[in-house]
């Protein structure tokens, strides 16, 4: 059914998919067609079962179709799907962002973190009045046309590093530099300082595996930002409400002059948002010249389905609950490729986790891309078998979620074991 299903949207959808890493590419083979999920786990069209820990590519940090989620939402609909005019919803989840983000003073609401990045760059172009930005090679912030240059993600799994149809003069407003590579981040200042509105980064980096960067990495970045007139933009799109409650600024204890945010803040359903220093975000219409609007914006149902996941996050002591699962499935990945002699380097950050086939930490893209694509495909694969999702690219990270428990990640690390024999 899914070869089928995989042939039809071929013929009316490019690719067959409407977001590109879905296709496999990065691992070869034929996608699967899902047809529901509940809790840790997905089906299928051919009634086949797996753990899930792609879970949407991060937004379902409390798993497939939660019965609050899916009561809240049900509920919602029933008075009405869309009005484009303002709702207490908005305010609500906006004061529940700022709870756990007090540096976003102000917050406004989009559709995807997409959105979000473009129009906080714009954002800082326009409070900064300068056009160069910077970015960090293998960070993905989006498909904006200024931001895809030396992306992870997609990008990274193609071999892509820009896309076609990005107008050269365009992508020249984009320096992007090696992640964690302080020298070359004060070099580039001393020569163009002046005329660079953001840099902007994903503080624990997620788009080319997993890479939790140095500390001092991102002080220093904070204060040449600031000795410069630069803002700092911390992207923390994939980020927030995973690496702890108040994402990557408080695990950090650094304060970025504006935040993108998206994924778990939607609770599956398309929301995303940008925020920051009141100063700043007053520059954005209708109080400033900076345009930025949308239809959906502020859905009432995306709008319930953040406010009622934040809330039940709120409710257990979430960040910990998952991080000490993740904890527990990376060690035992990391033992089972020392016993069957594969080379594996794994991180964890909160409810995040990468591996890559490759030995020794990774600091920057260069070296995440060393990793051994052939042997991630055949894990992938051989892991698919046996019932475990995990994403179909090495770069890619993997999520917990809520609904995870221990004989699931026992399930998992079993399959892993077999698989490792078989690729050893
Ligand atoms: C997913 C992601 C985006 C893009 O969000 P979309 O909703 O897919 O447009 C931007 N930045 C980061 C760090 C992401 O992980």
């Amino acid at each position: 059914m899914s070869k089928k299903s995989f042939s039809l949207a071929q013929k009316i959808i490019p690719g067959g998919v409407d977001s590109p890493v879905r296709a496999f590419k990065g691992v070869g083979g034929t996608p699967f067609f899902v047809d529901r999920g509940k809790g840790s786990h997905i089906w299928d069209v051919d009634g086949n079962k797996y753990i899930d820990y792609v879970l949407s590519w991060g937004p379902l940090i409390l798993g497939h179709a939660h019965p609050r989620i899916v009561s809240i939402v049900k509920e919602t609909t029933e008075s009405g799907t869309s009005f484009g005019a303002p709702t207490v919803l908005e305010t609500s989840l906006a004061e529940l962002v700022q709870n756990s983000f007090p540096s976003m003073e102000l917050i406004r609401f989009v559709n995807s973190g997409t959105e979000a990045t473009m129009s906080s760059i714009r954002l800082a172009r326009g409070f900064t009045k300068r056009d160069m930005i910077l970015k960090f090679d293998g960070c993905y912030h989006g498909h904006s046309d200024g931001l895809l240059v030396k992306t992870g993600s997609g990008g990274a799994t193609f071999s892509v590093p820009d896309s076609e149809g990005v107008p050269t003069d365009y992508a020249r407003n984009t320096f992007s530099l090696p992640y964690n590579d302080i020298d070359a981040v004060e070099e580039l200042f001393a020569i163009h300082g002046e005329k660079i509105a953001c840099i902007i980064i994903e503080p624990v980096a997620g788009n080319m595996g997993l890479i939790v960067p140095d500390q001092v990495f991102l002080e220093t970045l904070r204060s040449i930002a600031t000795n410069y007139g630069a803002l700092l933009i911390f992207d923390e799109v994939m980020t927030g409400f995973r690496v702890a409650k108040g994402g990557a600024q408080e695990l950090f204890g650094i304060k970025p002059d504006l935040t993108t945010l998206g994924k778990v803040i939607g609770g599956g359903l398309p929301v995303a948002a940008y925020g920051g220093k009141k100063e700043i975000m007053e520059k954005v219409a209708p109080l400033g010249g900076v345009y930025q609007a949308g239809t959906l914006s502020g859905n009432p149902l995306a709008m319930s389905a953040g406010i009622e996941t934040i809330k039940v996050m709120n409710e257990l002591d979430i960040p910990q609950i998952l991080s000490s699962k993740v904890e527990y499935l990376i060690e035992g990945l990391l033992d089972l490729s020392r016993i069957n002699n594969i080379p594996m380097s794994a991180t964890c950050c909160g409810s995040m986790f990468g591996f890559y086939f490759q030995e020794g930490t990774v600091k920057n893209f260069t070296e995440a891309m060393r990793s051994d694509l052939k042997l991630y495909s055949h894990f992938f694969h051989g892991m698919l078998n046996e019932g475990v999702a995990f994403a179909p690219s090495q770069f890619e990270v993997g999520f917990m979620s809520v609904s995870h428990d221990k004989s699931d990640l026992d399930f998992t690390l079993n399959a892993a074991s077999k698989v490792m024999k078989r690729i050893g």
